[in-house]
């Protein structure tokens, strides 16, 4: 926690919420960078961006139309707003693709995604190639893929190794181990391991 910030509980939520894709904002409370998605606060006249970590950790000040909410209540509205802005902006983003590459057929992506709020392995391969092709394929980062069944997994592995590799950029480091073990990394791709550190005795 940062020295100017104080009293957690005297900032109080706008409810105004950013979604960075290009994971580029800092949080006002803790100093984190590269974030995604921050909170406006308020204290007087002074405007902050908090993180989903000070989201969860402090009992910010909430109300809904002058009606206060405690820290519970507040913790559930953000994550509430959160997942409906996560999902406007994936839903904006197909929309954009579609208006820029009238030929990419990707009404069945969309109904996919309105339907799932996440992509298969084979939907996201699809997206994410048109994604290449108008030179934002980092924007797949922004999108869940689902590889928890047997049967989504079995899609990751029978896709191309290029796809495979595009994939991989929205996949988690749970998910990557996890296909990893697999035998369904893209080649040269780069799995993190759990680090059993030895310290050696003297
Ligand atoms: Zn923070």
């Amino acid at each position: 926690m940062l020295e100017h910030v104080g009293d957690p509980h005297q900032w109080r939520y706008t409810w105004q919420i950013k979604d960075d894709v290009s994971l580029d904002s800092t949080c006002s409370f803790c100093g984190r960078n590269a974030l995604r998605v921050t909170y406006e606060v308020t204290r007087g006249t002074e405007v902050a961006w908090v993180c989903e970590h000070c989201v969860a950790r402090y009992n910010i000040s909430a109300d809904i139309d002058g009606e206060p909410l405690g820290p519970k209540e507040a913790r559930a509205y953000a994550h509430g707003l959160t997942a409906r802005l996560k999902q406007q902006t994936c839903k904006d983003i197909i929309r954009r693709i579609q208006d820029q590459l009238v030929d990419a057929d990707l009404e069945p992506v969309a109904v996919y995604f309105d339907r799932n709020l996440q992509l298969s392995p084979h939907w996201a391969a699809k997206l994410f190639m048109t994604l290449v092709q108008i030179g934002e394929e980092t924007k797949a980062q922004v999108f869940e893929v689902q590889t928890r069944s047997k049967i989504h997994q079995r899609e990751f592995g029978d896709l191309d190794d290029r796809e495979r590799g595009l994939v991989w950029i929205a996949l988690s480091p749970q998910q990557r181990r996890r296909l990893a073990s697999l035998g369904f990394a893209p080649l040269g791709a780069l799995v993190r391991r759990s680090l059993s550190v030895r310290v050696p005795r003297i």
